[in-house]
Formats: structure tokens, C-alpha cells, sequence
């Protein structure tokens, strides 16, 4: 196994790496920003290295910062962690040649499934359902609205080098295409530096429901179960929970399968998620993610998987341990996303945490790398915690939520744990009844009550 692990990440994700690594046996070497000296994953790592200035173009996407800080402290591999530069093909391949070891799957897999046009094409051509659209991309307006006609409006326009919802329009009648693919465009040149977009039928109540995969490269892959991320605002996910409250077991075992055969024969490395959205018993591929997801704990807590010790393990070339058969599942997960935000304007909010509490209690797990007198800096992500219960079936777990969510402190700045706290009373969220576009309807019909 390695010696030496670097974490080319920050918070709460940098110190769920790091306590895997601990608990094998290997030493972490941190990376920071000069905004983030005194974070918890730089006091916890065995050696840390900063990396540069706060803007993450200049720290945690600064490749040869990052391979320098590897080189110098002797590091055998490197944990890229989510977000940043977890799908960057060219990091990977920079990891590579620069001797050290790429903890996650090759970079031929990361760029087929960076390109969302390409990667559609992987998956129906791997025997993945997908959903009605272009086939591969739309030149110019002309084209789109031919398209359009065909597959049938509502259409939702796609950005290729898509990721977190944006350059995504729905395009409900020829009337609105072009403004709309217009309006796509240049959001998508402007956040990915690529205007490339595609079509899709847009669907209009579905849950996002995706599968956790593990897969050796030797041949073999497990699936972890489905994940249900249905409770989204702007196409970000807020709450997700394992097993899904809308699935059946011949339904899961059917998407289970596909997933498994279609990781098997692309020769597949490390975790990996396949993310559908489904609908009337159907399922439509989205897009692959080549990584760990923020997600993953609900997981890991039903299957007693530790998903990054696989990741390490595999990386070091290790076959996996498990079978199929072998996975057990194990009730049910919830996770709530907290965020450092406004729980009504959702306008971020950093500051200094004055005080924290993370509850506790059978069945409760924090990831967070907050702590009281901690300062979440302004430059990052909202996420400063997840809160994750697990209960024997689902209403055990509401119930531990519940509870949790109540002991929760994080007093300092605004977070959305008030958000979340009305929503698991919500009758919808407790029945299981909720779709993609259910928390938006949520909060506009709860502004107005509250206005
Ligand atoms: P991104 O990579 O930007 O997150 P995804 O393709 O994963 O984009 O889609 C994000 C979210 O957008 C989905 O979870 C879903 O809420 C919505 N979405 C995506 N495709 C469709 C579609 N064809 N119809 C309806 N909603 C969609």
C-alpha cells in the first residue's frame, strides 16, 4: 500500500479522505490556500504544503503547485477529492507522468465522460438507456429547431462541457428556441469556455436517481445501490437518501445490472457514479461522474463500504475484495447537504463560527471541517457540513434527523439548517413524494406564506 497519500483538496472532503488514509495505515501531506492555513484538514495531515493564493485558479487548480508539493514531500499517489480537479483528464495524466499514482480512473475515462456528448454515446452504445435527444450535437439554431420538432417540446438545451446545472435552458415552444439556445451558449462559454450544446427531451416530473459503482479495472464491479437526489434547487443537489423511497426491487436489480455489465465492459477504474433521471418506471442516463461524490456517505452507511479505501486500494492496483453477492444492504440514509448560506435568499455567508455542536448518537455521522472559532472563508464552496443518520428502515431514519437536525449548532454565520429543519416535517418529503422539481415548488409556495 502507499506510504504517503497528498490531498489535492479542502474541506469536509479533504478530511473524509484523510481519515480513510489514517485508518490504513498511510500518511496525508495537505495542500492549501494561504486562506486556508488554518483549516482542519491542514492540522489534521501529517504535512502540509501551501499551494498559493486564495483564488482556487492560483491554488487548488494550480497543477504545478500541486505536483510540486507532491514531488517534495515524497508522496505516492495523489487524492484529487471531488470538484476541482477530481475530472480534469490532464491532471490525471500530468499525475502519471509525473511518477505518481492517480487515485481514480484513467484519464481516457475521465475525458470520454467529461464531454457529455461523448459520453451519451458511450452509454447507448454500452446498452444504457438514454434520454430522447440529439444525437450528438447541434450545430447552429436551424439544426436545434429541427430537432426540437422531432423529439417534441418541452426541450431542455444542454451545454456539452456541462457540470453543477449550468448552461442548461428548457426551451418550452419554437417560439422561445432560439433565445433559449442563444442563452445556453453563452453560458456555457462563458463557465466552460466551450459553447458546445445538445438537445433533450425534457422531462417533466423525474427523480434523479443514480447508482454508486466500484469497479477494479481486472474485471471486477459491484454496485453499491442507487442513491435518490431528487431534492435539488437550481439542479444542485440539497438532500439525498439511499435506498430510493420511488424504486422497486426488481427495478433496482434491473439498473443494477445494466450498470454493472456497462462498467465491466468499458474496463472501468475506481468509484464512479451513473446519474439517470426516471420517470414512469423508465430510467434515462445523465451523465457519468468519474469520481467520489459529495453524496457517497448515504452509501457508504447501508453497505458498511468504505468508498475510499476501495478507491485506494484499487488505485494500487488491488483486485476487489467484494462480490455482488457479498454487498449487503443495511436500511436507510439520509443526507442533508448544510450550507454556508441564507436559508431564504440562499445568498452565501461566510464568516467566523462563533460556536458548533455536532450532534451525535447511534446511527449519526458529521463530515464537516468546521470547528468553533473557524473562519469559512469567502473564496470556496458553501458546503461546511454533511449531515448524515442512518436508521433500520427510512422512518427510523426521519425520526434520527429529525432529532440530529435539532441538536445541530453552527452559530456565527447564516446556514440553511432552518431549511432543512421544515423540511423533513414537510408531509411530501416524508411520504417519499418528491421530485426533480419538488423543492423549488416548495420554497416559491413557502415564500408566499411567509411573505
Ligand atoms: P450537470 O452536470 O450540469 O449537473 P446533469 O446532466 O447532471 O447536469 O443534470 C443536472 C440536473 O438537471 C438533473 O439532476 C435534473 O434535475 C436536470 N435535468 C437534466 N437533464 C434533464 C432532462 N432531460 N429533463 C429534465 N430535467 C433534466
Amino acid at each position: 500500500m502507499f506510504e504517503k497519500v497528498l490531498i489535492a483538496n479542502r474541506g469536509e472532503i479533504a478530511l473524509r479522505i484523510h481519515r480513510a488514509c489514517r485508518e490504513m495505515g498511510i500518511h496525508t501531506v495537505a495542500v492549501h490556500s494561504t486562506a486556508d492555513a488554518d483549516a482542519m484538514h491542514v492540522r489534521l495531515a501529517d504535512e502540509s504544503v501551501c499551494i498559493g493564493p486564495p483564488p482556487s485558479a492560483k491554488s487548488y487548480l494550480n497543477m504545478p503547485a500541486i505536483l510540486s508539493a507532491a514531488t517534495i514531500t515524497g508522496a505516492d499517489a495523489i487524492h484529487p477529492g471531488i470538484g476541482f480537479l477530481s475530472e480534469n483528464a490532464t491532471f490525471a495524466q500530468m499525475v502519471e507522468e509525473h511518477g505518481f499514482v492517480f487515485v481514480g480512473p484513467t484519464p481516457e475515462h475521465i475525458s470520454m465522460m467529461g464531454d457529455k456528448v461523448v459520453a451519451k454515446e458511450a452509454a447507448r452504445s454500452l446498452g444504457i438507456p438514454v434520454v430522447p435527444g440529439s444525437e450528438g450535437a447541434v450545430r447552429d439554431t436551424d439544426e436545434g429547431q429541427r430537432v426540437a420538432e422531432e423529439i417534441g417540446y418541452p426541450v431542455l438545451i444542454k451545454a456539452a462541457a456541462g457540470g453543477g446545472g449550468r448552461g442548461m435552458k428548457v426551451a418550452r415552444s419554437r417560439e422561445e428556441f432560439v433565445a433559449q439556445m442563444q442563452a445556453a451558449r453563452a453560458e456555457a462559454k462563458a463557465a466552460f469556455g466551450n459553447d458546445e450544446v445538445y438537445l433533450e427531451k425534457y422531462l417533466r416530473r423525474p427523480r434523479h436517481i443514480e447508482i454508486q459503482l466500484l469497479a477494479d479495472g481486472q474485471g471486477g464491479a459491484i454496485h453499491l445501490g442507487e442513491r435518490d437526489c431528487s431534492v435539488q434547487r437550481r439542479h444542485q443537489k440539497v438532500i439525498e437518501e439511499a435506498p430510493s423511497p420511488a424504486l422497486n426491487a426488481a427495478e433496482r436489480q434491473r439498473i443494477g445490472d445494466i450498470a454493472i455489465a456497462a462498467t465491466r465492459e468499458l474496463g472501468y477504474r475506481s468509484a464512479g457514479t451513473l446519474e439517470f433521471l426516471y420517470e414512469d418506471g423508465e430510467f434515462y442516463f445523465i451523465e457519468m461522474n468519474t469520481r467520489l461524490q459529495v453524496e457517497h456517505p448515504v452509501s457508504e452507511m447501508i453497505t458498511g463500504i468504505d468508498l475510499v479505501r476501495e478507491q485506494l486500494r484499487i488505485a494500487n492496483g488491488q483486485p476487489l475484495e467484494l462480490t455482488q453477492d457479498e454487498v449487503v444492504f443495511e436500511g436507510h440514509a439520509i443526507e442533508c447537504r448544510i450550507n454556508a448560506e441564507h436559508p431564504e435568499t440562499f445568498a452565501p455567508s461566510p464568516g467566523r463560527i462563533t460556536d458548533y455542536h455536532a450532534p451525535g448518537g447511534l446511527g449519526v455521522r458529521v463530515d464537516s471541517h468546521l470547528y468553533s472559532g473557524y473562519t469559512v472563508p469567502p473564496h470556496y464552496d458553501s458546503l461546511v457540513a454533511k449531515l448524515i443518520v442512518q436508521g433500520r428502515n427510512r422512518n427510523e431514519c426521519l425520526m434520527r434527523l429529525r432529532r440530529a437536525l435539532e441538536e445541530m449548532v453552527v452559530d456565527g454565520i447564516a446556514t440553511n439548517l432552518p431549511l432543512h429543519r421544515r423540511l423533513v416535517e414537510d408531509p411530501d418529503f416524508i411520504n417519499g413524494a418528491y421530485d426533480i422539481h419538488w423543492l423549488e415548488g416548495w420554497l416559491a409556495a413557502h415564500a408566499k406564506v411567509g411573505a
